[in-house]
């Protein structure tokens, strides 16, 4: 079972993978509430929790006369209210007059969102608090869990996408007399924050339990690369066979995370004709890197066209390459199921070939730490190129 920053159990493990050992790590963790009474957000900035008369969590956010509580009703029949000031919401929020009129009907839902998870009521929370002007608990997504933040961008669409807050100068003007604070109510650059936290304690994208909803926040909140980084990360697992991450995905997620997910166009087929091309760019370089041997084998040196065709493929030699014998090379292709080379027929992932050619390297005793290179050497300096599809020679 994973923590999360408060230190409490959370729920189930989307996805996190692990990309030295290029194994993708699921797990089913139960979900947990952490049993009765106060157990939510005591850590972290922002309105603390009470419990009513009743036994249910109430978050006073407003002690003014005006006052509309919003009920949640989660499944073990306990509630979570929040008591707001609605002539603030009114001002800060695009859809607080629907939200306002479900209140008064006492039917609460939001769109994707799994009342029960406690991330959920933290982002609920945060947003709220953040509609009231507490600006300070925007610090905690700096330190927030990728579901987390997913949660915050549900909130954020189901408040109408707020993009100011209000200033004590607004309480002047009606409600409906918008006058907007140049305050912005959450900056991609504190999502985009958060999400290098993550990334950087994790040791990198693939390693961030639950990674994928990332792509989810980075469209929400608009951070192209961080979507563009998640959507890389999709093609490496793509398979022959059609297969991707995003099976697996399916099989644990909430039905709320899939909806979300499915929004992205993370199981379109460009994203398989990416993974085509860079399996057939991976295997021309191989066959380049092969013939280079077999003619240095039989004592055959490259015309100048042929070796601009090696830099550009960066499998030149360089003046301190040792000769690799073809024997080997072949034999460690081979126990790979690398040979004979045909791109057509490979049927893993882009991350399962660079892993099988890194194993080939080892058994060479090919490492990124030896002092002497060989061809195959340079062949495997192309490895974080590949992963990020940017060779294109
Ligand atoms: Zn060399």
């Amino acid at each position: 079972m994973t923590r999360n920053s408060q230190g409490r159990p959370t729920n189930r493990s989307l996805a996190s993978h692990d990309c030295k050992k290029g194994k993708t790590r699921w797990s089913k963790d139960k979900r947990h509430r952490g049993g009765k009474g106060i157990r939510t957000n005591q850590s972290r900035e922002g309105t603390k929790p009470e419990v009513d008369a009743a036994g249910h969590i109430v978050y006073r956010m407003t002690t003014g006369k005006r006052k509309q509580t919003l009920c949640f009703f989660m499944k073990n029949k306990q509630r979570v209210k929040f008591v707001l000031d609605p002539q603030n919401m009114a001002m800060v929020c695009p859809a607080w007059l629907d939200i306002r009129h479900k209140a008064r009907s006492g039917n609460v839902q939001i769109k994707n969102v799994c009342l029960d998870d406690p991330e959920a009521e933290f982002a609920i929370r945060l947003l709220l608090d953040i509609s009231h002007g507490n600006k300070e608990t925007r610090e905690n997504l700096k330190s927030a869990t990728a579901r987390e933040l997913w949660y915050v961008s549900e909130i954020y669409n189901w408040l109408g996408r707020p993009r100011f807050l209000r200033t004590p100068a607004m309480e002047f003007y009606r409600s409906r007399c918008l006058r907007r604070s140049n305050v912005p109510f959450i900056s991609p650059e504190t999502i985009a924050r958060g999400i290098q936290n993550l990334i950087s304690q994790a040791k990198g994208l693939r390693m961030v339990e639950n990674w994928l909803l990332l792509g989810v926040v980075a469209d929400r909140f608009g951070l192209s690369n961080v979507r563009k980084d998640v959507e890389n990360a999709i093609v490496l697992s793509c398979r022959g066979d059609g297969s991707s991450i995003m099976d697996r995905a399916r099989r644990v997620c909430t039905p709320g995370e899939w909806e979300s997910l499915q929004s992205l166009g993370f199981r379109d087929e460009r994203l398989w004709l990416d993974r085509g091309e860079r399996i057939n760019r991976i295997f021309d370089t191989l066959r380049l890197l092969i013939e280079q041997v077999i003619n240095f084998e039989a004592g055959i040196l490259p015309n100048e066209s042929l070796f601009n065709i090696w830099s550009e493929n960066n499998i030149a030699p360089c003046g301190e390459c040792r000769p690799l014998p073809m024997n080997t090379l072949i034999r460690a292709l081979m126990a790979e199921r690398l040979w004979p080379l045909s791109a057509k027929s490979y049927q893993g992932s882009v991350n399962d070939l660079l892993e099988a050619l890194e194993v080939a390297g080892r058994s060479m005793g090919i490492h990124e730490f030896a002092d002497s290179c060989n061809p195959y050497t340079h062949f495997l300096g192309n490895r974080i190129l590949y992963s990020t599809g940017e060779v294109h020679a």
